[in-house]
This record gives structure tokens, C-alpha cells and sequence, in this order.
């Protein structure tokens, strides 16, 4: 079940929202970012897509895990700030999906992540174009999952689209009604291959040989989650914090285990595992791709590798 907006409506359900609880959007200034909003006629949602996705509130670059005091952990403070996330797209929503498989669904779930996640409401936008030629969600199988509300803007109103309780609460003064709305569709296009046919071959190898290692495309990607955690501890004292910092699969250390081995100790073995993660390992565990298809990562690649356009080009 859905509700109807009006569009001249719109500006008091921002201002409703941002009296519920700090209110994050897209602000377009230099770039266009997710910023938290003092003044709602600041959101811009027909520019870009924001050029850092919404996992930086789930899982910042740095933050510390436990504090440690004369040799034992203790919990640090609980993440209960309420905070509403508006303007996102399905690519970077469909992401928080895969974060979740990670860190949610597990018999450990990360504690962090679990309580931002319960603490923040996604009140999502339906892309009617796709914001960018580098976009390719339309291949993704993208789903309408992991948002509270979802705003699908037409010609007089926008349908509101309600998946939770949470997101029903923000809603229930509009008028209620059944309907429905399509999916993005792009222009370019992921192509279906069998990659298993294409691990080695001089493909991987030509986009690589262009990679500098800069790790823009894993920073901005909305789905990778690659991190590492080490205790910073005074050894005289005792006291520390185990800290998470993101990590990411390009950087060459990041498979370098006891004694000094690097399992990928090269650019090419580094970016396929990338590009095959995201559109088949995943995959093949979790029945589901990692990629969203958001076009970031071809995009602001340094060197503007397409991993797509060579897939589509050259393999069959
Ligand atoms: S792999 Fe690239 S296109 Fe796919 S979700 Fe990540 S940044 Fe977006
Ligand atoms: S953004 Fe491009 S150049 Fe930089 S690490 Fe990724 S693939 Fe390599």
C-alpha cells in the first residue's frame, strides 16, 4: 500500500521530516553530497547522483570498535542518534541490502552497523532518468526492498511508496492508495556471459595495465565493504581502541598474510577479483550480484576503465 503526495505538498513533508529527526539529502555546492539539512530548500534531487553513496553512514572510513582500558574491552557509546536519509536511489538502497547480507545476517551481527541501521529511516527517489551515462541499474535486477519509503515522482503528485512502520508513521496524514511504479531503465547495459570462460585472458589484463591502484572505484562504490581492524594500544599504560578503518581490495597489502605472502600481488590479479566479485563471486554465495550498477566506479575511475564495456565487447 502506498500514499499520494501533491507536489505543492512536498516542502511540508520535508519540514515534517525534519523536525522527526536529523534530516541527510543531496545539497549540490562543488559536487553534489549527502549533507544533513538546515534548510530544506537546499536538497537538490535532479542533479547527479551523490559522488559518495549512503553506506558513509553505516560504515564511516574510521570508528572506533571497543575501547580498551588497563588490557580489557569495554562497549563504546550505542549509535542511537535518529537520523532520516532522503534522496537516495535504488542503486545505493539496493547496496544497503548486500551490506546487510554482511552484516546483519549472520549469527554475529556487527553491533555498529546494526544500530545505525535501526536508527536511521530511508526515504528513497525513483529515478525517472537515469542520472548519469554511466549508469546500468537497468541490468541489475534491482528490488524494491530496504527503504521505508520510496517517492515516485509523476506528472501532479509523487506515489509514495510505504515498506515499513517506521516510513508509515512519516505518512499517515496523506491520503492512501493502491498503485504501482516501474524501475530505472538505462541506456547501457550489463551484458549476460558466461565470465567462468574468461578468468585468464589479455582483457583483464589491458584494463589493468591502465589501474593505478588509486581506489576511487572501491571508496565510492555504495556495496564495498572491505575493512580492516587493529588495536592502537599504549603498551605502558594499557589503555587503547580497537579501530575499523576501510580497506580496500585494490590496495596491494590487502591480501598480505603471516610471513609476508601476497596472495594478489599483482594489478591484474587485484582488479578481476574486483570486477568478478562484484558481478559473479557474490553471486554465486549470496543468489544475489554486488554491484547495483550505479556507474561511480567508471565514472571517477582514474583511467576511465569500463569493465562493463569490456565485457559486453569482448567476451561471448
Ligand atoms: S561496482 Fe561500480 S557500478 Fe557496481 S555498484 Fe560498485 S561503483 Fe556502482
Ligand atoms: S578507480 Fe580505476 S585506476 Fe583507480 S583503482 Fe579503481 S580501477 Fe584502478
Amino acid at each position: 500500500m502506498g500514499r499520494f503526495l501533491k507536489k505543492e505538498g512536498h516542502k511540508d513533508f520535508l519540514g515534517r521530516l525534519k523536525e522527526h529527526a536529523e534530516l541527510i539529502a543531496p545539497v549540490t555546492r562543488d559536487l553534489t553530497r549527502f549533507e544533513v539539512i538546515k534548510d530544506i530548500n537546499d536538497i537538490n534531487l535532479k542533479g547527479k547522483n551523490p559522488f559518495f553513496p549512503i553506506k558513509k553512514y553505516f560504515l564511516p572510513n574510521q570508528e572506533n570498535l571497543l575501547h580498551i582500558r588497563k588490557g580489557l574491552t569495554k562497549a563504546v557509546k550505542e549509535h542511537s542518534d535518529k537520523r532520516i536519509i532522503f534522496g537516495a536511489r535504488l542503486c545505493d538502497i539496493n547496496a544497503l541490502s548486500v551490506l546487510d547480507k554482511l552484516f546483519l545476517n549472520s549469527d554475529y551481527p556487527d553491533q555498529s552497523y546494526k544500530q545505525r541501521r535501526e536508527n536511521t529511516i530511508i526515504v528513497g527517489v525513483n529515478c525517472i532518468t537515469p542520472p548519469s551515462e554511466y549508469c546500468f541499474c537497468g541490468s541489475m535486477d534491482l528490488k524494491k526492498e530496504s527503504y521505508d519509503l520510496l517517492l515516485h515522482e509523476n506528472e501532479n503528485d509523487y506515489y509514495i511508496d510505504v515498506l515499513t512502520k517506521k516510513g508509515e508513521e512519516l505518512v499517515k496524514y496523506l491520503p492512501e492508495e493502491e498503485s504501482d511504479f516501474p524501475l530505472p531503465r538505462t541506456d547501457k547495459k550489463l551484458e549476460e556471459k558466461n565470465l567462468e570462460l574468461y578468468f585468464d585472458n589479455q582483457y583483464w589484463e589491458n584494463d589493468s595495465n591502465l589501474c593505478v591502484s588509486c581506489q576511487r572505484c572501491t571508496t565510492l562504490c555504495p556495496s564495498c565493504f572491505c575493512f580492516d581492524v587493529h588495536d592502537s594500544v599504549n603498551s605502558a599504560t594499557k589503555n587503547g581502541e580497537r579501530i575499523r578503518t576501510i580497506d580496500s581490495c585494490h590496495s596491494k597489502d590487502f591480501t598480505q598474510v603471516a610471513g609476508g605472502h601476497v596472495f594478489r600481488d599483482t594489478r591484474l590479479k587485484r582488479y578481476r577479483h574486483r570486477v568478478l566479485h562484484k558481478i559473479q563471486f557474490f553471486k554465486e554465495k549470496f543468489g544475489r550480484s554486488m554491484c547495483t550498477g550505479c556507474g561511480r566506479c567508471i565514472e571517477y575511475c582514474h583511467s576511465k576503465i569500463d569493465f562493463v564495456k569490456t565485457i559486453n565487447e569482448n567476451f561471448t
